[in-house]
């Protein structure tokens, strides 16, 4: 909280944004940053039931046209603030005129009564969670712009102040697009036992099973073959969960372990050893094993790995960025084997989002385990940074 009031009372220092936005504007976000975020337990979006009432969806559109544009002005205290001139870099600019944006359009919009405003409300909501569907990727530009220039200039390498506003960032992302996403599920047709984006009876093994082929067929594409991926586990299991999240943690895990594998056992005469997925449903929580022969990590290069800047891969950035801006890309970047440096911290947060936790033990020189905890959905609160 204490950067955003020094935001407030220096605004020349939140520096850009009066230069490209009216006074009016400015003031509102800063006045906004200073408002308290809500957050939302699980239990309550699962107490929506799938099939809500217009009431409950009025007051569902009532509390987003409250709490989005607070949540948006601390995002954009958070880039306006963010360390090493990353907040000027154009790259990060661009995210955070999205916010402002978006901030400006949903205070623009007139109080919602009735259901036909809702209706109108929707829209606008399906509109902004387009907008931003490209912020990892083109503030991973501005990461990466400032990397480059860190390490040439001053021989810095390891940021925390960073990963940290990163990490808040992104943590935050997720929980506005999971109340957004959510809303907007509301009005889609319902799949069968879903409450909007959550499957109540997910079953991960299916998802896992999705999960592995995609990762696989990018792998073949990149590298010709993928190693074999086994999954142990009861396929009958499900419990409540967001699948599109899920997939996305195990996507990267095993893309991961793929790429480990496919080079560790490139020119050995036999086969690779298969890649395992593990799943083991326990009574507190789920918990689903990634394990690997691909070499693993040296224990001095682990605390990298939950970093933004580091990735062994080389840099997929420069071919999107000239397609950032208009694309029809998938929300969370182009699809690629490897490279951002950041499938392992995103995917941490999205386990972190519900109250859940990623960890990665290697054995250097023999392989990787990841373990990927996630909480039964129950009554844990939205983390709030
Ligand atoms: P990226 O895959 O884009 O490089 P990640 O965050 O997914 O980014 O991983 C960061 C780095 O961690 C990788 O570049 C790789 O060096 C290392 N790493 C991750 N998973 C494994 C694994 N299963 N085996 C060996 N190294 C790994
Ligand atoms: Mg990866």
């Amino acid at each position: 909280m204490g950067h955003l009031v020094w935001l407030a009372s220096n605004p020349q220092t939140g520096p850009r944004l009066a230069d490209h936005w009216e006074k009016s504007v400015v003031d509102d976000v800063f006045s906004s940053a200073l408002r308290k975020q809500t957050g939302v337990s699980l239990k309550y979006m699962l107490d929506f039931g799938s099939r809500p009432i217009e009431r409950q969806l009025i007051l569902s559109a009532q509390f987003l046209h409250n709490e989005l544009p607070v949540r948006l002005a601390h995002r954009v205290a958070e880039l306006e603030n963010s360390p090493y001139g990353l907040s000027a870099k154009p790259h990060v600019l661009k995210v955070r005129d999205w916010y402002v944006e978006s901030f400006k359009e949903l205070r623009a919009f007139s109080r919602i009564r009735n259901a036909s405003d809702e209706e109108e409300f929707t829209n606008l909501l399906r509109h902004i969670y387009f907008r931003h569907r490209n912020v990892v990727p083109v503030l991973a530009m501005g990461v990466a712009e400032l990397k480059r220039e860190l390490q040439h200039e001053v021989g810095l390498n390891d940021l925390p102040d960073i990963h940290q506003m990163l990490d808040s960032f992104y943590l935050s992302r997720i929980g506005i697009r999971m109340l957004i996403g959510q809303h907007v599920a509301l009005h889609e047709p319902q799949k069968e036992n879903h409450i909007g984006l959550i499957d109540t009876r997910c079953s991960p093994g299916v998802v896992c099973a999705d999960a592995i082929a995609d990762a696989r067929m990018i792998c073949m594409r990149e590298k010709g073959s993928a190693p074999e991926v086994s999954i142990y586990g009861d396929p009958g299991f499900a419990f409540p969960y967001v699948p599109s999240h899920l997939h996305h943690m195990v996507f990267e895990l095993v893309k991961n372990s793929l790429r480990a594998v496919y080079d560790r056992w490139e020119d050995a005469a036999q086969e690779p050893p298969p890649i395992r997925v593990v799943v083991a449903e326990g009574e507190e929580d789920i918990c689903i094993k990634v394990s690997d022969e691909g070499g693993g990590i040296a224990r001095s290069g682990q605390p990298k790995i939950w970093t933004y800047l580091y990735t062994t891969a080389r840099s997929p950035l420069e071919d999107i960025r000239d397609r950032s801006a208009g694309s029809t890309e998938s929300a969370e970047g182009p699809s690629v084997l490897a490279g951002y440096g950041y499938g392992l911290p995103i995917s941490r947060l999205y386990a972190r989002y519900f109250g859940g936790d990623l960890q990665m033990i290697s054995m250097e020189n023999y392989g990787t385990d990841a373990y990927l905890h996630l909480n039964r959905l129950g009554n844990v609160q939205e983390p709030l940074p």
